[in-house]
């Protein structure tokens, strides 16, 4: 069942964002709920298994060029857009990454003993056709399968409690395709109107609305559409971690380049007929083209100044789009208390999105660790947290839900929103605002300035492998300039 219900609940809105969840639907999405959504399967583009990683090289390549290449950022696209363009002939590239470590929302970091916990992204999202694999096979990394089935969900009091019904999740979805234009909330307070109803209901509504999107992208459902949920592609083939840690992909792509650490871009200058690119301390770095991978986030602080301005359609999208926030808590405890076996643990607590959803990774590491994820503006609002607190919060929730619970041993909690290089977990398309903005991301200024990341790809966007395919698009532009 499991397998048919997650398939099948993907394909009215091919949502591909970093964690996809489906459990909370009991029985999957069945004919009523598919029926309801049919009109929008054709209409919410391509769902294809066949990612292009690369073209491949032409016969008549130019031979290795000197080109002066300066990389702003050192995360997954930044990377890949090295190492495409190392491909692909070019020897003179640096990369200039803020951090005192390369791999940006690619962090893993560790808890208790060295025990190797991710910080950023957890899940290659669809292993069929993802570039991610395609790095994953070439070097024999090991991963593991995850289910999102295999749940447990608690109500606010601590009993077991039954999720959604698929049906009724159908006609919701239905009603908010209906409604493209509205938050995904008013459509809620629509549906609760129509079914009238009662408080225990729309407790567990409120849950399942906010597992299934809020953890998603990283927003209030008062902040998103259907439209956020259809607009991105999704890979087949099921999801998997990494039991020895992300920063594996990050190691293989960043082995033997010249990446300088502890280099905040803040300045970049096309003006002229080449790009000099300023650091915070004064440095500067003259190039012929310049790829600017930073986050969305980034950007929309002004903290890298373009001389000239951006042009206005990349102003406009970078003001419309906006910066989810997920950030997550993760706690060590000597043994595990809960069921070892079971990968999420479900909380539907009397504010939706608070502790609402936690992943056991003991079935991946063997050690008895808790993820526990909080998004939109509840994640941002414990950022102001100390880290006791949070880990003290984090424990009362636990203590909802399964009574005497001990202290954790170690805890480790994230900031997403107000670490100054990301601003934020990943990009996200606003209620109101049309998925092709994600286009106006991508394109060049002339021929100098090019631009990746996650948020500038318009199939994958807050993805690894959408980052990864960037940064290869990049790469690619600045080639094909060459030819
Ligand atoms: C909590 C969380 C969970 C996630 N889960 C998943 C998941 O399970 N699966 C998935 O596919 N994706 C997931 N993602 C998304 C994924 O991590 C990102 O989409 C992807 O890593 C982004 O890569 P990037 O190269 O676009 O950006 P980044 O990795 O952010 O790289 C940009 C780099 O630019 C640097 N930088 C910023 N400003 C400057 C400056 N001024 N000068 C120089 N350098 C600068 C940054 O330090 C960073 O290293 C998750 C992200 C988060 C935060």
């Amino acid at each position: 069942m499991a397998s048919w219900a997650a398939s099948s609940m993907r394909a009215p809105g091919p949502a591909a964002a970093p964690v996809g969840r489906r459990r909370f639907i009991k029985g999957g999405l069945g004919a009523a709920g598919l029926a309801a959504a049919a009109p929008l399967l054709a209409a919410c583009g391509d769902d294809s298994d066949d990612v292009p990683t690369a073209d491949p090289l032409p016969a008549d390549a130019p031979a290795a060029t000197d080109e002066r290449i300066v990389i702003v950022g050192a995360g997954a696209a930044a990377l890949a857009a090295a190492d495409e363009l190392q491909i692909r002939g070019f020897h003179n590239v640096v990369l200039l990454e803020a951090r005192d470590r390369v791999g940006g929302r690619i962090w893993t970091s560790s808890i208790g003993d060295g025990i190797p916990v991710e910080l950023g992204a957890t899940w290659i999202h669809g292993v069929r056709g993802n570039p991610v694999s395609d790095i994953v096979e070439s070097n024999g990394m090991t991963t593991a399968e995850t289910d999102y089935d295999n749940a447990v969900l608690y109500d606010h009091d601590g009993r077991p409690a039954e999720p959604v019904d698929a049906a009724l999740w159908g006609e919701y979805m239905a009603l908010a395709y209906e409604m493209p234009e509205a938050s995904l909330r008013d459509v809620f307070e629509r549906f609760a109107s129509i079914h009238d109803l009662g408080e225990d209901d729309r407790r567990l509504w409120r849950y399942s609305l906010a597992s299934m999107f809020s953890h998603e992208f990283g927003a209030d459902i008062s902040d998103l559409s259907i439209l956020s949920y259809d607009g991105p592609s999704t890979l087949r083939g099921g999801d998997v971690v990494f039991p020895e840690g992300y920063s594996q992909i990050v190691d293989v792509l960043a082995a033997g380049r010249d990446i300088r650490l502890d280099h905040p871009v803040a300045q970049v200058d096309h003006s002229g007929s080449t790009v000099v690119v300023t650091t915070e301390s004064g440095g500067t770095f003259e190039a012929d083209r310049v790829v600017v991978t930073v986050p969305l986030g980034v950007l929309k602080a002004g903290t890298i100044s373009f001389t000239p301005v951006l042009p206005p359609a990349m102003r406009d999208a970078i003001a419309a789009l906006d910066m989810g926030i997920l950030n997550r808590t993760c706690l060590l405890f000597d043994e595990p208390f809960w069921d070892r076996d079971t990968e999420w643990i479900g909380y539907a607590g009397e504010r939706p999105g608070q502790w609402s959803e936690t992943l056991n990774l003991y079935p991946y590491l063997g050690r008895p660790v808790l993820a526990m994820f909080n998004p939109g503006s509840f994640g941002a609002e414990i950022e102001q947290y100390s880290d006791e607190e949070l880990t003290g919060r984090a424990v009362e929730a636990l203590r909802a839900m399964f009574g005497d619970v001990p202290e954790p041993v170690d805890a480790l909690s994230t900031r997403w929103g107000s670490d100054p290089w990301t601003r934020g977990s990943y990009s996200y398309l606003p209620v109101g605002v049309e998925f092709d903005t994600y286009r106006d991301m991508a394109r060049p200024v002339g021929e100098r300035l090019f631009f990746a990341g996650e948020a500038t790809h318009s199939r994958f966007p807050s993805t690894v492998h959408g980052a990864l395919l960037s940064g290869r698009r990049a790469a690619r532009q600045i080639y094909g300039l060459l030819r």
